[in-house]
């Protein structure tokens, strides 16, 4: 069969590789659909910490179920499944406090196991011993089913910011993540949704689709000011960077109301991780920065159930379908920020 492997930085190959077999307490699929990220670009160009190469890429999974290894239960061939990206060891203190996201000892799919940018892909054990395989609602196609998992993080993300009825909600970065949290703070009642890029394109092209009240394009505009002006000087109840800038993030301190919630929801790169925080805003106005790290198999389910009831669409959000084939270009399609999702149809 066919599939995408990393080796190194700049070393990715589509390969013809053996098909795998299905071993005890495993589930085989045959891929139809395994969605691009940011994560994606940033493995291409520098690798990941935690990734054993060469690995198959590819983590946001949806397939069907081709061969049940033995002793598994509840699943049979020609079931429509959507696969989690991360797995948590679902046995340590954190996991068995219910923050399954934080686990020390997660492990991924497309990092240390074989991942979706394949014609067919193992769903490993320890997956399903954390619930983490979902049954696709009938009325979703597996691409739609394959942005479950970014809205699961999205979703972990507005759970941590308590984004809900009437806030202001401020969305800096208008890629793909931008584009669902404006959908799911509109779904969690958000009363005002307010889209900021620095690319003047990138957020147009965003705002056709996801309908912000207001965009700030920040190549002329001062972001900080517009939101003030637009909140009559209040500020906004909850500003989310879905961005990899340090900027962003003091920017975002500097537009939150009283009592204001700051998600600092994309990361930064790891040799400019710091930024300046005025701590005494924080002190008198009752700020909280909040951080989110992935989502839990429970918000993956949860995300399959916003995108089926229609509360979160995601069809339109998927500009760009390609056969595995073109996995590199597709990268390099996210990359130059050309597209809002990218989905691979193996
Ligand atoms: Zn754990």
């Amino acid at each position: 069969m066919k599939a995408a492997k990393f080796y190194a930085p700049g070393d990715i190959r589509l390969e013809q590789i053996d098909e795998p077999d299905v071993a005890p307490g495993q589930v085989k699929i045959r891929v139809r659909a395994c969605s691009t990220c940011g994560t994606d670009v940033k493995i291409s160009r520098s690798g990941h910490p935690n990734m054993s190469a060469p690995q198959v890429m590819g983590h946001e999974i949806a397939g069907e179920i081709v061969d049940v290894g033995a002793g598994v239960e509840g699943w049979a061939p020609g079931d429509r499944v959507q696969v989690i990206a991360a797995i948590p060891d679902g046995t340590c203190p954190e996991c068995l406090a219910g923050h399954q996201a934080i686990c020390p000892n997660q492990v991924s799919m497309g990092y240390q196991f074989p991942g979706g940018f394949a014609e067919y892909m193992i769903v490993p054990a320890e997956v399903l011993a954390v619930d983490g395989l979902n049954r696709i609602p009938e009325n979703l196609s597996y691409a739609e089913a394959s942005l479950a998992e970014p809205l699961a993080c999205v979703l972990n993300g507005q759970e941590l910011a308590r984004v809900g009825e009437g806030d202001t909600v401020v969305v800096i970065g208008s890629g793909p993540i931008g584009c669902l949290h404006v959908r799911l703070a509109r779904a969690r009642g958000a009363a005002r949704v307010i889209l900021i890029d620095l690319n003047p394109d990138r957020l147009a092209a965003a705002a056709a689709l996801v309908h912000p009240d207001l965009t700030v394009a920040t190549d002329t505009q001062d972001p900080v000011a517009a939101v003030l002006d637009a909140t009559d000087g209040r500020g906004a109840d909850v500003v989310i960077t879905a961005a990899a800038s340090g900027r962003a993030q003091e920017q975002g301190l500097l537009m939150l109301a009283r009592r204001g919630r700051l998600s600092l929801f994309g990361g930064l790169p790891k040799d400019s991780a710091t930024i300046t925080v005025d701590a005494n805003l924080v002190h008198y106005r009752e700020l909280t920065l909040v951080g989110v790290n992935g989502s839990t198999p429970a918000h993956n389910k949860r995300a399959l159930e916003l995108i089926a009831s229609g509360a979160v669409p995601v069809a339109d959000l998927i500009t760009h379908r390609l056969p595995l084939d073109d996995v590199l270009e597709a990268i390099e399609i996210v990359a130059r920020g050309e597209a809002i999702k990218v989905t691979i149809e193996p």
